[in-house]
């Protein structure tokens, strides 16, 4: 088959693969099969991009980017693969021709869900980018058995179940033997004639299963390379043949437990040692490949920082230091601080967060203890800068008995970025302010992106479909091609057009919706969503109070040409997160009880679909009118979702956090929804005593929303559910909730009536289309090749250099 096959190619390779790979007959095959047998046929044809690049990346010698990261949050990958490889015509004409249906067909794939939220999102869009810059990299992970979990609602209250992705074959990964390296924990270290010799005390075998990640055009792709946990021997045959049968199996069990399971803690510190085994198997795995690789192709391991550039995404891998220090020194025989040096020219480190609970730190017990070695070289890393560096007393990788994984990652890189301009600033005003000042320069900005082809041109055909129209295709590699729409936002012709192609997303959605939930959701309503995972700093709680204020509203006074609304939540809270666990439960109370509310059910209804993920997000974003980002300022780092919304025509009710402050100067103040204090502004409001009470006291619709809550007015008259909630939202509100309400409720209203001006709406939203292409992650990823990589893209020309 040709790279650029045809309907009847495509589908005489389906049927090939399903009788000789699925070994099934047309008249017995399952969608699962066709599945498979269309996933194969795709497959076939990135292979060969993949090996190409592979073999030019290696033939010219040109630096790899390695992207290391605990999650990779990836979805589904089939339809992304027939959307870059620009297929989508022949595949539709192709599964006609066959008499299938592609939705229920591309449906039937279960959502890679290696990742919680944002972050492995960002790893995702970034392999993507990468892809389509043909920037030769790795993305190194791990193949969790279970992903995230799935979530479900009983009497509105999360319920948890396993995520079993791969209790079916995963088409797309290819494990390789070959490359399979032994991690080492616990045990001791030996002096050998002033030599340290770890003796692990037990290991297992990372084995890798490499997905390629093709880029738009299919000109290129990537590897992702996940480890999957091994024993070292397989099999007790001794104890089995002994009788003890379910012994023998112990090794192989005990060793999978490291690939297991996703910890499903975004954002909180997590003091298991299962956590830490799993950074480091991820960490190890990945620079032994490195080093491999880079011995395969160069003698001198002093070449290292100019043939690799490391990223690390969050503090996760940050135990890469002292163990690329550790490989460096004790199995290749550097001394330290070439090692040290080596190391800091080749790794760089993201700061994804400024909440002081969500900063690693491990005790110097548990760190000794898993990994004697390691916590040798820490220390020699901390008296190493403690030398160079005059640093005061109080700055320092370890303190009060912990080894400070944040620290320790900016010591260790030659880079440190932030992800949005405002998060950068306050990086060097905060969390890194001493080693900021110490090392002027280190830290750099690197605004978050996304993928415009998953999150545009695959998810929301019927905008892109229009843009193709009217500004032509090449927005999808270039999204600054998109400012050629912003004359059309005055053409009442294209507006229409826009209208209608959001008009059939919201009506899809509602479809979805009735059958789902049994919510009715108006498509003309305005579609005002806030998805993201549930956390206090992200102030669902907000969003659902002033729904509970606006249904007193409407019931005060229903006939004051109130704007139909329909709220839309999705989002999971990490399972100990009891009181994000609590506002689940309160929306989906609140949702049972207004939605059937005759007098107010045709202006508001609130759906809260479970189980949220990238699949969710396809639906929902290209279906809403209006973007909730509406976090604390100066807590969300940058957010991605926004930049989501923004380039589907949401507009955006948002604080001053995070990458809002770039989309709101970017898109042009009138044409989005701020509100709210600023980051300075809310520090010293936190500070203040009493601010919360103050605040409730001062605000009629506020006080009211959380009387009736009290009252158990969602509850069937029992409040006990939310007795905690209410206490910390009156005593404590660490994220002013209650400080930000009026400024909220307000702003909502702004937002009402600006809908009731369809045209003016309009215009709004197809401007924001138009000033979205900085958000495109192919931006970001020049920037990280230019600012901190030093890499070049690889061409694929057959004559280039040896
Ligand atoms: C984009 C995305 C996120 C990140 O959303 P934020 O609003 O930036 O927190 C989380 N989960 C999924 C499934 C996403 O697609």
């Amino acid at each position: 088959m040709s790279q650029h096959p045809t309907a009847k190619d495509l589908s005489d390779q389906i049927l090939y693969h399903l009788t000789h790979t699925q070994g099934r007959g047309t008249e017995f095959a399952t969608t699962f099969d066709w599945r498979l047998a269309v996933s194969y046929t795709i497959r076939d044809l990135i292979v060969t991009p993949w090996m190409a690049a592979i073999r030019a990346a290696r033939d010219q010698g040109a630096k790899r980017v390695y992207y290391l990261s605990m999650e990779f949050l990836i979805g589904r990958i089939l339809e992304d693969a027939i959307t870059n490889l620009n297929l989508n015509g022949a595949m539709d004409a192709a599964l006609e021709g066959l008499g299938l249906d592609k939705q229920e067909i591309l449906r039937d794939e279960p959502d890679a869900a290696l990742g919680n939220g944002g972050l492995g999102r960002l790893a995702a869009c970034f392999m993507e980018s990468l892809a389509t810059l043909q920037c030769p990299a790795l993305g190194y992970g791990i193949r969790y058995e279970h992903g995230l979990f799935r979530q479900r609602f009983e009497a509105g209250q999360q319920v948890e179940t396993p995520e079993d992705w791969l209790n079916q074959p995963h088409p797309w990964e290819f494990v390789r033997l070959d490359y399979s390296y032994t991690i080492g924990f616990k045990g001791h270290v030996e002096d050998r004639d002033g030599r340290a010799v770890w003796q692990p005390g037990e290991s297992v075998v990372a084995r890798a299963y490499d997905t390629p990640v093709i880029g738009w055009q299919g000109e290129w792709a990537n590897t992702l390379r996940l480890w999957g946990a091994h024993p070292t021997t397989l099999f007790d045959l001794h104890r089995f043949n002994a009788g003890d049968h379910a012994a023998a199996a112990e090794p192989e069990a005990l060793a999978r437990t490291l690939s297991r399971v996703l910890y499903p803690d975004d954002g909180t510190e997590s003091g298991k040692e299962l956590r830490l085994k799993q950074e480091y198997f991820l960490t190890s795995a990945a620079l032994q490949d490195i080093l491999r690789r880079f011995l395969a192709e160069h003698d001198d391991l002093r070449d290292l920082p100019a043939r690799v550039a490391i990223q690390l995404n969050d503090t996760h891998p940050a135990i890469a230091g002292p163990e690329l220090i550790r490989l460096l020194m004790d199995d290749h025989g550097l001394d330290f601080v070439t090692a040290h040096d080596l190391a800091r020219g080749t790794l760089n480190y993201t700061n994804h967060t400024l909440l002081p609970e969500a900063l690693e730190r491990w005790s110097t017990w548990l760190m000794g203890r898993v990994l004697p070695r390691h916590m040798q070289i820490i220390q020699m890393i901390d008296d190493h800068h403690r030398r160079t560096s005059a640093r005061p007393d109080h700055v320092g990788i370890v303190r009060h008995d912990q080894v400070q994984m944040g620290e320790l990652a900016f010591i260790m890189a030659g880079r440190v970025n932030g992800v949005s301009a405002l998060h950068t600033e306050l990086v060097k005003d905060t969390v890194f302010a001493d080693l900021h000042r110490l090392h002027p320069g280190r830290i750099v900005n690197q605004t978050n992106g996304v993928t415009p082809r998953r999150w545009l041109r695959m998810s929301n055909p019927a905008l892109a479909g229009l843009l193709d129209e009217v500004i032509g295709p090449g927005w999808t590699a270039d999204l600054d091609r998109l400012k050629g729409l912003e004359p059309h936002a005055d053409d009442p012709a294209f507006r229409d057009r826009l209208r209608a192609a959001k008009r059939a997303n919201k009506a899809r959605l509602s479809d979805g919706l009735l059958a789902g939930l049994g919510v009715r959701a108006d498509p003309d309503a305005i579609f005002d969503v806030q998805v993201k995972r549930i956390h206090e700093y992200k102030r669902q709680l907000l969003n659902i109070l002033e729904a509970i204020a606006l249904w007193r509203r409407i019931h005060d006074d229903p006939n004051r040409g109130w704007t139909p609304r329909v709220k839309i939540f999705g989002g999971k809270a990490a399972p100990g997160y009891w009181l994000a666990k609590t506002v689940i439960h309160l929306i989906n109370d609140v949702a049972a009880t207004i939605n059937h509310d005759p007098l107010t059910r045709d202006l508001l209804q609130i759906a809260y679909p479970p189980n949220y993920n990238v699949s969710m997000a396809e639906d929902l974003i290209p279906a809403a009118d209006l973007s909730e980002q509406i976090s604390t300022a100066g807590k969300e780092a940058s957010g991605t979702g926004n930049m989501k919304f923004t380039m589907n025509g949401a507009l955006t009710i948002g604080t001053l956090d995070g990458a809002n402050v770039e989309i709101r100067d970017l898109v042009g103040p009138g044409n989005f929804f701020l509100f709210g204090l600023t980051a300075a502004e809310a520090a010293a409001e936190a500070a203040r005593p009493g601010h919360a009470r103050a605040a409730i006291e001062a605000s009629d619709d506020l006080k009211a929303a959380l009387q009736m809550v009290a009252e158990g007015r969602f509850s069937g008259g029992r409040a006990d559910p939310y007795f905690a909630l209410l206490d910390r939202t009156w005593n404590d509100d660490p994220f002013l909730v209650a400080s930000d309400f009026d400024a909220y409720f307000a702003t909502q209203r702004r937002v009402d009536a600006a809908y009731r001006d369809a045209a003016e709406w309009d215009r709004m939203a197809a401007l924001n289309i138009a000033r979205a292409g900085f958000f495109s992650s192919d931006r970001t990823i020049r920037g990280y090749m230019a600012d901190i990589w030093q890499v070049r893209p690889v061409s694929l020309t057959t004559d280039a250099p040896a």
